[in-house]
């Protein structure tokens, strides 16, 4: 079919990461195509109907600081909302929401619709375009061309899917849709590593058919937490409560009996699973002294009698599946409306990868999501954003952008992934971060939507909105600096309850601010000390940073101290073999590597601080 049309940014796929891309790319002024299998499954969760969670939070807000979507969607499409380590220090707190699946579907689909410069089609792509070392374009199906110097492939778990359950095996991407065979085939042509890895997901129930008269109630928290820096609690639909149950002696009897049945166990499945989100099966080898497992029932929308049960992922044959839902707690009757399974699928190192997510072997080429060996929404829309907005400054001839380990998860992720690759699917955790105090969710807006509105992605409505809380968070901080309170403003027992003695001298509130246990709604209550800001996120911000004031700023000076390594470039032609002194082995794995920076070749396992001095060295006789 001779057909042909011209893009400066082509996104394939409709999913989490394709659909920030798209977004992003449009955003920057780039006329976008978003090509996917389907237009009817963009935004579409392929797993549980949730987002955010300890680590995963903090990306969702990343995103929502750089002008993206999901922290919106989840907003729009959220029918119960946690703060999940709400008594621990807010370094570690993360929010989570239950997501209606079809009210987050269409909010994404609305907002990509709604996007200017950016076309929709309806197509599966088959084939690259490729002119000597650089990607021009991409052929579909049906043999239209489209033509563009940028493409992001966001294809997630589709790349030559093979779908278990049980003994039986079939081609799929995911549940209900079709696998990318030919586009498999034509990148494995392409000089880039490549592995399986493999993912599950958990039978559906019908909630009609499960007794929840003795299972315990989750409800929501209250006030009702919001995601995206710009939300209100009264963008979230209707709330409802989620269930616990557990697991019982029987439950780990059928599976046992079963295990051989297994495409995991019998060998049939070669990729290698999430370790922190295994199947059931797995959990009961694993944790073979573990008497039972904990099942959080979540429902799938307001619309709908499915819900997801949490915790039992299984590729167990269909009558073994049903046995063991029989075996729960409160699910002796439970009716399964879809069955469970495994995805076996291909992924790329991403040691192949350039900090901005351009393959190294073919320019305009990049891969964003489950296709660099992460697994999750979170981890995949943050992949697409920075690969959008870096096709972006590639058209516009600009230099790529990335954040650092310093200045985001995202940049702890995707220089977790391109200097060390992945094993298994990849997924985030707060304790990937070494700068945990300055990689809050609370201030991912102070950290990134300047540099979003830099770039282009950040429009003028969140950019006021942002202009005005950080103005806020300054004059009432200098506030709380000049304002002092006087020992006889007090009533003695104020002061007993707030500072566990009287005052014995005057004290900016600011100092009476920093102390352990007291709050800023304590400071406020105190007469003299008012009046209070009303903005809460303004009052959080400023009760942080008071508090932590010394920590933070002991992981400002770390960051300093390594800033020159994390500046230091290393050229992506170097001959490791020259650098005099280094072992065999640590040259290997240099030139195996390549990596970006002697910062980045410092976090290589092996690499010795003796390694990299030469390394320093050898740069400065270059020099
Ligand atoms: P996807 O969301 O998969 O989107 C890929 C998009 O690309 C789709 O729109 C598809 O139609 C399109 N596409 C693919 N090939 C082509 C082509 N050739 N042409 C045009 N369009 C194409 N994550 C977790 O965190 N926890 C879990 O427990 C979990 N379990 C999972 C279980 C299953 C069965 C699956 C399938 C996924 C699971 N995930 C889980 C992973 C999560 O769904 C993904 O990490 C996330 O969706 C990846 O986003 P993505 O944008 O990379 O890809």
């Amino acid at each position: 079919m001779q057909y042909q049309a011209n893009y400066d940014v082509i996104v394939v796929g409709g999913g989490h990461a394709g659909t920030e891309a798209a977004l992003a790319a449009a955003r920057m002024g780039c006329k976008t195509l978003l090509l996917t299998h389907n237009i009817d499954t963009i935004g579409q969760m392929s797993c549980n109907p949730a987002i955010g969670g300890i680590g995963k939070g903090h990306l969702v807000k990343e995103i929502d600081a750089l002008g993206g979507l999901m922290a919106q969607a989840a907003d729009l499409g959220g029918i119960q909302f946690r703060t999940l380590n709400s008594r621990k220090g807010p370094a570690v707190r993360a929010t989570r929401a239950q997501a209606d699946r079809a009210r987050y579907k269409a909010a994404v689909r609305r907002a990509v619709e709604n996007q200017p410069g950016l076309s929709l089609f309806q197509q599966a792509v088959d084939d690259l375009i490729v002119a000597g070392d650089r990607v021009t374009g991409v052929v579909t199906q049906a043999g239209l061309r489209f033509d563009a110097p940028c493409v992001v492939l966001t294809v997630g778990t589709f790349l030559g899917g093979l779908i278990h359950v049980g003994e039986a095996n079939y081609a799929g991407g995911r549940a209900g849709d079709p696998p990318a065979i030919r586009l498999a085939q034509r990148l494995r042509e392409l000089p880039l590593r490549v592995g399986r890895l493999k993912t599950g997901t958990p039978p559906r129930i019908d909630a009609r058919s499960i007794d929840y008269s003795h299972l315990t109630e989750q409800p929501g928290d209250t006030p009702v937490p919001v995601f995206s820096f710009l939300g209100q609690p009264s963008d979230h639909p209707p709330q409802v409560s989620c269930h616990i149950t557990w697991t019982t002696p029987r439950t780990l009897e059928v599976i046992r009996a079963n295990l051989h049945r297994s495409p995991m166990y019998s060998g049939v499945i070669e990729g290698v699973g999430p370790r922190y989100c295994p199947s059931i099966e797995d959990k009961v080898v694993r944790f073979a002294d573990k008497e039972r497992h904990q099942i959080f029932i979540e429902p799938e929308g307001l619309d709908t009698h499915e819900v997801y049960p949490n915790g039992i992922s299984t590729s167990l044959p269909f009558d073994v599946q049903v046995a063991l839902v029989r075996s729960i707690e409160g699910f002796q009757q439970a009716h399964i409306t879809r069955p469970g399974y495994a995805i076996e699928y291909d992924f790329f190192d991403p040691r192949d990868l350039r900090p901005s997510l351009e393959t190294r072997p073919l320019q305009g080429l990049f891969f964003a999501g489950q296709i660099n060996g992460t697994t999750g929404y979170e981890e995949a829309a943050a992949q697409g954003l920075v690969a959008g907005i870096n096709a972006a400054l590639r058209v516009q001839e600009k230099a790529p952008w990335y954040p650092r380990r310093e200045t985001a998860y995202m940049g702890v992720m995707i220089d977790d992934l391109i200097t060390q690759g992945t094993q298994e699917p990849y997924r985030m955790f707060t304790s990937r971060a070494e700068y945990r105090l300055t990689l809050r969710e609370d201030n991912a807006d102070l950290r990134l939507t300047p540099v979003g509105r830099d770039l282009g992605v950040v429009d003028d409505m969140r950019w006021a909105a942002f202009e005005r809380k950080r103005e806020a968070i300054a004059r009432e901080s200098r506030r709380l600096e000049t304002t002092v309170l006087h020992p006889g403003d007090l009533l003695p027992e104020d002061s007993q309850r707030l500072f566990g003695n009287p005052l014995s001298r005057e004290y900016p509130l600011m100092d009476l601010l920093r102390r352990p246990g007291v709050t800023y709604a304590h400071l406020m209550s105190l007469p003299g000390a008012g009046p209070a800001i009303t903005d809460d996120q303004v009052a959080e911000q400023v009760e942080i940073q008071a508090k932590y004031a010394g920590y933070i700023q002991r992981q400002k000076d770390e960051v300093d101290r390594t800033r020159r390594l994390e500046d230091t470039a290393l050229p992506d032609d170097l001959d490791y073999g020259a650098v005099s002194g280094l072992s065999h082995e640590v040259r290997q794995k240099l030139a195996d590597h390549r990596p970006h920076t002697v910062g980045q070749a410092s976090r290589i396992p092996g690499v010795t601080p003796a390694a990299v001095s030469l390394l320093l060295v050898h740069l400065k006789k270059q020099a």
